[in-house]
């Protein structure tokens, strides 16, 4: 973390007000240095890693210069995965909360039409994965014409996922006179070649990426045959009793089986891979993110930017090909200046793979003697203590905001023919209540959700408890999210 303050950067209160609600005191190092190339407009490529607060680096100038009144998107973000699309869309929208700046997600494997619906409502930022995107884009969902920032985040994994030409088409979709700001963990040629192509006479900027792998997380390594792994596993979480741990595999298969297999030991565990429903990865995300479960048994699905808080444990029941994912896996422990410990398991045959990821990270990995039966047999009962209790919630950074924030239900939307503007104005008709006090709204076809601010939740909910819009009876409570 940086000496200077974000109100250097001049940005708006209330921006400064959610940055303040979120906790974040000073600007890390990737923010420093973008955000105020960025308000100036130029054109940005920056290599950094995920857990450098680069998300805010690019989400504070987009919000910084929307205009809430615009209708269109002004705002284009790409990312490699669905969870990474929400994750980002999530912390824009906190951002951007007083401002009442709205982001959306688009991603496969949801129903198109869905995410139609919410593309006609006013967006002001539009967070996608690459295909669905572009599918949106050709059926003439998004209207680009006054989209002024694209944001290509973790670029090297959407090429290395294939997603390439997507990327490229949409790009190409793009008014010419925008920004474009790029991030990525690694520079290829593939990807300088897009940027000389797309991006005019951009400023570099380097976030030192080592750092990640030495200084918080303890790393330890075991020799161990495939067929042995399952009973160090069950050694090695004893004796070390985390309290919240992803035990990476390679394959969804290898993620099924290591989840049943943990089930049968009564472990609490949730899994994610690529396989699994669009609604079931989000929802176990999100129940491992609150602290639903000590345990997520996962694919690399999971690996990159993914931002879960207090993760004491990353497990790498198989050891990862691919040298960069063994960085994006260990990342996700030792977060915001917190200790983490990597423990990853190589086969005999895979020691190659482990010494190209020692020379990649630029030290040998300490190896681990294995531990005994007899060994890990006394630390069984504290584990299983640990199990027992009942978990600790995790706060979302969402629920910052919640004492001055409060989201209401309203059991009507388009098909009672509400719109915005009939919610402003019976809000504003109670006592005590004015313009000012209402965030941001969504009206879907059933019902609708807003945001009341300055803490005037309560005194809306008691106004609107018998109450009506346009004649209609409704019924307002306080939203479950
Ligand atoms: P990111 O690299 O965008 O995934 O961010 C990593 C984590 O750092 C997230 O949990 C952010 O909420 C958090 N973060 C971002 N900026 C700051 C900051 N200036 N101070 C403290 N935490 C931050």
């Amino acid at each position: 973390m940086s000496n200077i303050k974000f109100e250097e950067f001049n940005i708006s209160e209330e921006i400064l007000k959610a940055i303040n609600s979120l906790g974040y005191k000073n600007p890390s190092e990737v923010q420093e240095q973008v955000i105020p190339i960025a308000l100036k407009g130029k054109d940005i490529i920056v290599k950094s890693q995920t857990g450098s607060g680069k998300t805010a680096a690019f989400a504070i100038p987009l919000c910084e210069s929307a205009d809430i009144d615009e209708t269109e998107p002004q705002a284009l973000v790409l990312t490699p995965t669905r969870e990474l699309a929400l994750q980002v869309s999530q912390d824009i929208t906190n951002i951007g909360r007083y401002k009442k700046i709205r982001a959306i997600a688009v991603f496969g494997k949801q129903p198109i039409s869905m995410q139609k619906k919410q593309l006609k409502q006013r967006v002001h930022v539009i967070v996608g994965t690459p295909g669905r995107t572009l599918d949106h884009i050709e059926r003439g969902n998004i209207n680009l014409d006054k989209v002024k920032y694209l944001i290509l985040d973790e670029a090297d994994e959407m090429l290395s996922m294939g997603f390439i030409e997507q990327v490229e088409e949409v790009i190409k979709a793009v008014p010419k006179n925008r920004i474009t700001m790029l991030f990525s963990a690694t520079i290829p040629e593939s990807i300088e070649a897009i940027c000389k192509q797309y991006m005019i006479n951009p400023v570099k900027v380097e976030i030192n990426p080592e750092k990640l792998t030495v200084d918080k997380i303890e790393q330890i390594c075991y020799e161990v045959e495939e067929d042995k792994k399952i009973s160090l596993l069950k050694r090695i979480l004893y004796i070390d009793n985390p309290d919240s741990c992803i035990v990476f595999c390679r394959t969804k298969e290898n993620v099924d089986s290591i989840t049943v297999q943990m089930k049968n030991r009564h472990y609490s565990c949730i899994k994610i891979h690529g396989g699994m429903l669009q609604n079931d990865r989000l929802d176990a995300m999100d129940r491992f993110k609150k602290g639903e479960f000590r345990f997520l048994v996962a694919t690399d699905v999971a690996a990159r930017g993914i931002d879960v808080e207090n993760i004491t444990h990353i497990i790498n029941f198989d050891l990862p090909l691919e040298k960069g994912n063994y960085v994006h896996r260990i990342g996700r422990t030792g977060r915001a200046g917190k200790q983490g410990k990597a423990i990853t398991f190589v086969t005999h045959h895979e020691k190659k793979f482990l010494q190209a990821i020692e020379q990649y990270i630029g030290m040998e990995i300490p190896k681990g003697v294995i531990p005994t039966k007899e060994e890990s047999e006394p630390f069984r009962d504290e584990f299983y203590k640990k199990h027992d209790a009942k978990p600790v919630i995790k706060k979302t950074k969402a629920s910052n905001f919640s004492s001055d924030i409060m989201k209401i239900y309203i059991s009507a939307g388009k098909k009672k023919k509400i719109r915005t503007l009939d919610i402003v104005g019976t809000i504003c008709n109670i006592e005590g209540v004015s313009s000012e006090d209402i965030g941001i709204i969504d009206i879907q076809d059933n019902f609708s959700h807003v945001d009341i601010m300055n803490g005037k939740g309560m005194v809306v909910l008691e106004a609107l408890k018998n109450g009506s819009i346009k004649g209609k009876t409704i019924r307002v409570e306080k939203a479950n999210k």
